[in-house]
């Protein structure tokens, strides 16, 4: 059985699609949008992480690195990018945690061993396992085997995508699939570009090709007031989701926090949320009644 990279497995969440969940995070995203909530999602290899706050300053870090990488400062331990392999060597060592690893490799065999251990509470609940990331379908190999795994033993499947990815393999993917969470970030392909490195033209054709082949599709729309929440965006994104074929999908609206900084700021990246924000509950409840206009129903959450 193959392997793949990922950073996290998640029990018991109820928002990644029906019931309570399992959901298994890849590494890896072709994009890399401003306001993304798991950076460390983003790059497809390990990465170090450092939380200045639990740091002792006891230097084993520093003892244990092959490549002279760290260095320990009145700030606490820096590390050079330039130099280091992402080998964990120094998370091996570090008594507190304050410098971990990201990302590991995990095979097929372990992955279906964790989920199979929370059935029970798919059973109660309607529930399954949930691959999501990153972008699950950048490891579709490794995807796959889950996917037919877990067909299998007859679990309940749902990837969590952004859409970007080519159409023969989100077809692939679909075959095995019970629920997509797809991801709907931008109308206009240039200000998708912008805030996300990537136009929308083969994201809103694989949509497409998912509704006309009957998936059934959950769409995700990150609000974020001062990129997508204006009333033009939330207008095409209606008339866009409203003119799909197959079932009509729903629609979770998952409102912007400014809640991942401290993640920017343990993988040493910068954050810029200057043009980032909150939408207005009012303004919420107006974007619901948009797409009630269309016929489809939008909450928040999910
Ligand atoms: S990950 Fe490896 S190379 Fe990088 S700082 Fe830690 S020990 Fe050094
Ligand atoms: S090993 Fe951990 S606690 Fe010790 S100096 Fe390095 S990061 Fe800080």
């Amino acid at each position: 059985m193959s392997s793949g990279i990922i950073f996290d497995i998640k029990h018991y969440s109820i928002n990644d699609g029906p019931g309570i969940r399992t959901t298994v995070f890849f590494k890896g995203c072709p994009l890399h949008c401003a306001w993304c909530h798991n950076p460390e999602s983003i790059s497809p290899l390990p990465q170090k992480m450092y939380n200045e706050k639990k740091c002792i300053g006891c230097k084993e870090c520093v003892k244990a690195c092959p490549e002279n990488a760290c260095t320990l400062t009145p700030a606490g331990i820096i590390t050079d990018v330039d130099l280091c392999t992402s080998c964990g060597k120094c998370a091996d060592v570090c008594p507190t945690l304050a410098t971990e690893m990201s990302g590991r490799i995990a095979e097929v065999e372990e992955i279906l061993l964790v989920v199979e251990k929370d059935r029970p509470f798919y059973e109660e609940s309607g529930g399954g396992v949930t691959f999501s990331g990153g972008e699950p379908t950048r490891q579709a190999k490794f995807l796959l085997e889950l996917l037919k795994e877990c067909g299998a033993r007859k679990l309940h499947r749902a990837v969590d995508t952004c859409g970007l990815v080519k159409q023969e393999t989100m077809l692939a993917v679909a075959e095995e699939c019970d629920h997509f969470l797809f991801d709907l970030k931008h109308m206009d392909t240039e200000k998708h570009r912008l805030w996300t490195g990537s136009g929308n033209e083969l994201i809103h054709e694989n949509l497409r090709a998912l509704a006309r082949r009957g998936a059934v599709i959950s769409i995700r729309i990150p609000l974020i007031a001062g990129i997508n929440a204006d009333e033009k965006n939330i207008e095409e994104s209606a008339r866009f989701l409203a003119s799909l074929e197959g079932q009509k999908v729903a629609v979770n609206l998952l409102p912007y926090h400014d809640i991942a900084v401290n993640k920017y700021k343990r993988l040493g990246k910068e954050y810029d949320s200057s043009q980032m924000l909150e939408p207005t509950e009012e303004r919420v409840k107006q974007i619901i009644e948009q797409f009630a206009e269309v016929g489809l129903a939008a909450s928040v959450g999910g």
